[in-house]
């Protein structure tokens, strides 16, 4: 489609006017410009920077990232030059008059207040870390993590006070990012998370392998504990930082990153109907409650995908899809928002965690609340390559499904290579309300080095389908702690040795046919091995032969996550 003519009640020359310019404001702004030379687009930002990489913020206080022009995807002059985009940066916008279709707009520079007209008006201003109002929360030396000159202000006071000790308040990725980022820089730090366990978008035995991954890294983690207050050290320039169960720490600096809060002060005041989360509310075009006015990002509540619940998803894909959206709209086009997954990757040292879709725990919550969403689980720990192929890594994968359909409403995984291919293929699987049969179908890329010829993703597929099919019904180690269960480990004597469930019949898988004879008929026999695999096939042959059997899915690995979450 060609360039839109545009026909507004104002002029012919429509004028789109955004508030925020970097993921959401400044992709809206482009699209814009690409659908349309007649319309007039500027874009106004409070900051000295546009279309900064904020997502980059923890490697540039690492030191990964050294130039803070690296940062900058796009520039003021490049906008006007390729885009005849025109920017205002250190230029807040201060209140919208709907009636009037204008803005109110200061320059932080000049002190100048004055307005502006529009005849469509965006607004992306992202969200702001939350700072709660605890004693001493105003100390200096207690950072959080937005915008370049909050980097620059945190890489500053690690070099001035020779910061060797750290705490990060939360868990979340921003946390955990900057804690592995510091600890490049030699600085050892302690994440103090209220919740039992860190990246909060992930189910608990997920985390833990993550856990285990940061303490072996020098990270020190007091979970389920927040923060009561902060005050100065007796040694100059230490700050103490003191938990509601009265534990204390004492570092030279700290990161809040317990989370963002959308930007909705603009809205809120000029009327805009803002949701039960405290995000703007919009529709799948992002329209607002009022028809010339967009927004977009951050500041929005948007419909969760699989659960249809509302939610804030503070991510730079859908601010960067939901700007292009608004542009497309604001120009004619049907374009709408298909929803949010909470697709996320952090890597961390060595572990890439990865996840799409709902977790278990959201589906607890929802059935709690009275919204029921049935869904099975299965886990399972591939290799990341061909095992014959020198350097492949296991993955931990969990995937929850419907058990009506084995629709995908999930996955996670954890790793240290290829845990995000896997969960980009299976995400793009949750948009088009895939099945697990049709991970099982998927046709992938294979070479030794890259996959298997039975991709993770396939094997996922299939140990799902199995389960839903009837093959091999999936148990759980939670079943294993029912009465009446017959508890079967089919691994060699010497692994059985080395640590086993507790009142587990260790019959190791080859021995099986010849011993069978010995195991009852009339109890439920859940079998386990390593990582699921000959407990499935032990399944099989005991099903085959009138058992009723299942196999625990995951075996021990998972076991031992699960034990780890119990202990923490
Ligand atoms: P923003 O990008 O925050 O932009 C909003 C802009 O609006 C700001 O620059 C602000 O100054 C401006 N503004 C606000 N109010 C006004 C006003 N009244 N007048 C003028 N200007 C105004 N997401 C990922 O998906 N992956 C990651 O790895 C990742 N890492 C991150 C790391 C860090 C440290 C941070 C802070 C965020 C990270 N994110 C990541 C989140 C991602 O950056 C955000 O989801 C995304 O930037 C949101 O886009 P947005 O346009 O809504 O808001």
């Amino acid at each position: 489609m060609g360039n839109i003519s545009l026909k507004t009640e104002q002029s012919k020359k429509p004028r789109i006017l955004i508030v925020g310019g970097v993921a959401g404001g400044a992709s809206c702004a482009a699209r814009a410009r690409r659908l349309s030379e007649d319309a007039e687009i500027i874009i106004f930002e409070r900051g000295p920077f546009v279309s900064f990489a904020n997502c980059g913020l923890p490697y540039y206080v690492g030191n990964v990232i050294t130039h803070e022009q690296s940062l900058l995807v796009a520039t003021p002059e490049l906008f006007n030059k390729r885009f005849n985009i025109e920017i205002r940066v250190q230029s807040e916008v201060l209140a919208i008059d709907r009636e009037k279709r204008e803005l109110r707009i200061k320059n932080s520079l000049t002190g100048d207040a004055y307005t502006e007209n529009y005849d469509f008006l965006v607004l992306a201003p992202g969200s702001s870390p939350i700072r709660p109002p605890l004693p001493g929360i105003d100390l200096p030396g207690i950072f959080t993590l937005r915008t370049i000159p909050d980097s620059n202000r945190m890489k500053d006071w690690i070099v001035e006070k020779n910061v060797k000790r750290a705490v990060i308040v939360g868990g979340g990725f921003i946390g955990l990012e900057t804690t592995e980022n510091l600890a490049k820089r030699g600085v050892a730090a302690t994440i103090i998370e209220m919740l039992p366990q860190v990246m909060p978008p992930v189910d608990p035995e997920i985390a833990a392998p993550l856990q285990e991954h940061l303490k072996a890294n020098g990270v020190s983690l007091h979970l389920g504990d927040s923060v009561a207050k902060f005050e100065s050290g007796q040694i100059h320039d230490t700050i103490i930082v003191t938990t509601k169960s009265g534990a204390k720490f004492e570092c030279e600096m700290v990161l809040l990153a317990v989370g963002v809060r959308p930007e909705i002060s603009l809205a809120k005041e000029a009327g805009l109907e803002i949701g039960a989360l405290g995000g703007i509310r919009v529709t799948n075009q992002m329209r607002t409650s009022d028809r010339n006015i967009w927004a977009v990002g951050d500041a929005v509540e948007v419909q969760d995908f699989v659960t249809g619940e509302w939610s804030l998803i503070p991510l730079a894909g859908p601010a960067n899809r939901q700007g292009r959206i608004a542009a497309d709209v604001i120009l004619g086009r049907e374009s709408s928002f298909r929803g949010v997954q909470g697709t996320m990757v952090c890597k961390l040292f060595n572990a890439v965690v990865a996840a799409s879709g709902v977790s278990e725990k959201t589906l607890l919550r929802l059935k709690t609340n009275g919204k029921e969403i049935p869904y099975e689980k299965v886990y399972l720990h591939p290799g990341s390559h061909a095992s014959y192929y020198p350097g492949a890594k296991t993955i931990t994968m969990k995937l929850i499904y419907s058990p009506k359909d084995g629709r995908l409403l999930g996955a996670q995984a954890i790793g240290e290579e290829g845990v995000e291919k896997r969960i980009d293929v299976i995400a793009m699987a949750i948009q088009k309300q895939a099945s697990i049969y049709d991970l099982e179908e998927a046709e992938l890329c294979y070479a030794p080095q890259f996959g298997t010829a039975k991709d993770p993703v396939n094997f996922a597929g299939m140990v799902a389908a199995n389960a839903l099919r009837g093959d091999s019904p999936a148990a759980h180690w939670a079943n294993a702690r029912e009465s009446g269960k017959f508890i079967l480990d089919v691994r060699e004597p010497s692994e059985f040795k080395a640590g086993h469930f507790e009142s587990a019949v260790n019959i190791p898988l080859p021995t099986l046919r010849n011993t069978m004879h010995e195991l009852p008929k009339d109890k439920e026999i859940l079998v386990y091995c390593g990582v699921g695999q000959r407990s499935y096939y032990a399944a099989r042959i005991l099903r085959l032969n009138g058992f009723q059997a299942r196999s625990i899915s995951g075996g021990m690995m998972t076991y031992k996550s699960q034990r780890q979450v119990q202990s923490t």
